[in-house]
């Protein structure tokens, strides 16, 4: 490539330029006014062929010969790197329609090549710009597929308990309060042995369809696992989280729900809450303690909220 940025090109044909027109030319103004001179001063012309030979004929040779190298010097790097850049083509696009003819002089044909190579750079940028944007989709799939839970596309359990390190690592730093909900689907297997694993599946997508509907953006709603699921509640007391779960539990226990063979079936969910207050607590504590209290609701009745904190005798239990 170093030959193609060939920069002191214009300068040497400049020069040759300069010894085979310039230089000559002005050589033969001289001569003509000293011929003139001469005459005018009487003096034979003997004197001037004298002069034009001894010094205009050799300075003219010098300049003729200096010119040639000059310029076939020149003519030479040009072929050269005429040459190169075909080779250079051909190994970056082998099959490239050849665009140069026979007539086509080296200078043509390096334009020929350079036009070639830009437009294979670009078709390469191209390229390049289409697989940044897969890999892009392709990693927001991965991630997605990462984080999510396929049958009913909340968050999975993986993600749900980084989340909630994160959150509690948030409300014990700034003091602020965080509460979890415990949910699990009352009797469900009951419904699989009942309606099928498919209206099962269905049941559940559903579920956790209204488990969103009836969150804050700001909250986040996982599958636990099985037919339970989690929701995380920032910055929220757990008197107000109980009112989150009730109205959870109120629109499943109002909601219709398909059982595959044309009927509408009823499904009801127990929730079982918890909250961080003050008191330091692992992730996995906050668990334990709405799992206690989800099991306290299955224990009395099944399709109701309980909630419990640390330190706290009496079990509040809203629901049916
Ligand atoms: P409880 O009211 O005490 O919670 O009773 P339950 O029947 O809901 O609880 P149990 O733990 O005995 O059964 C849970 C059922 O949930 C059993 C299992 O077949 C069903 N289940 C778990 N995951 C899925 C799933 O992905 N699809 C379907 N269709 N069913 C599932
Ligand atoms: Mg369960
Ligand atoms: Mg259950």
């Amino acid at each position: 490539m170093k030959q193609l940025i060939n920069c002191g090109l214009t300068y040497k044909w400049s020069v040759a330029y300069l010894l085979m027109f310039i230089l000559p030319m002005g050589y033969m103004l001289f001569i003509i006014h000293m011929l003139v001179g001469e005459v005018e001063a009487l003096q034979g012309p003997a004197s001037v062929s004298r002069l034009s030979m001894l010094v205009g004929v050799p300075a003219a040779i010098v300049m003729s010969v200096s010119a040639f190298i000059l310029v076939s010097r020149s003519t030479r790097q040009l072929t050269a790197t005429s040459r190169e850049a075909e080779k250079m083509i051909d190994e970056i696009i082998p099959e490239r329609p050849k665009h140069e003819t026979a007539d086509m002089d080296e200078a043509q044909r390096i334009s020929s090549y350079v036009t070639d190579m830009i437009g294979e750079l670009r078709g390469k940028l191209m390229d390049m710009d289409r697989y940044a944007q897969d890999l892009k989709t392709a990693n927001n799939k991965l991630v997605e597929i990462a984080v999510n839970d396929g049958l009913t596309g909340l968050y999975n359990h993986k993600h749900a308990m980084h989340t909630l390190q994160t959150e509690l690592e948030r409300a014990i730093r700034f003091s602020h309060p965080l509460s979890i909900c415990m949910i699990d689907i009352d009797g469900f297997k009951n419904f699989n042995d009942s309606y099928g694993h498919q209206a099962g599946d269905k049941a559940l997508a559903r579920v956790g369809r209204i488990i969103l509907d009836n969150i804050r953006n700001v909250d986040m709603a996982a599958r636990y696992g099985g037919e339970e699921f989690m929701i995380i509640i920032p910055e929220t007391m757990p008197i107000d989280t109980m009112e989150v779960a009730e109205r959870v539990r109120s629109a499943v226990e109002s909601a219709e729900f398909d059982s595959g063979d044309g009927r509408t079936v009823s499904v009801t969910v127990s929730i079982g809450v918890s909250a961080y207050m003050g008191l330091i607590v692992t992730p996995e504590e906050l668990v334990a303690s709405s799992d206690k209290n989800l099991y306290k609701a299955k224990r009395t009745g099944k399709n109701r909220v309980c909630l419990w904190t640390e330190g706290q005798v009496e079990i509040p239990v809203m629901g049916a």
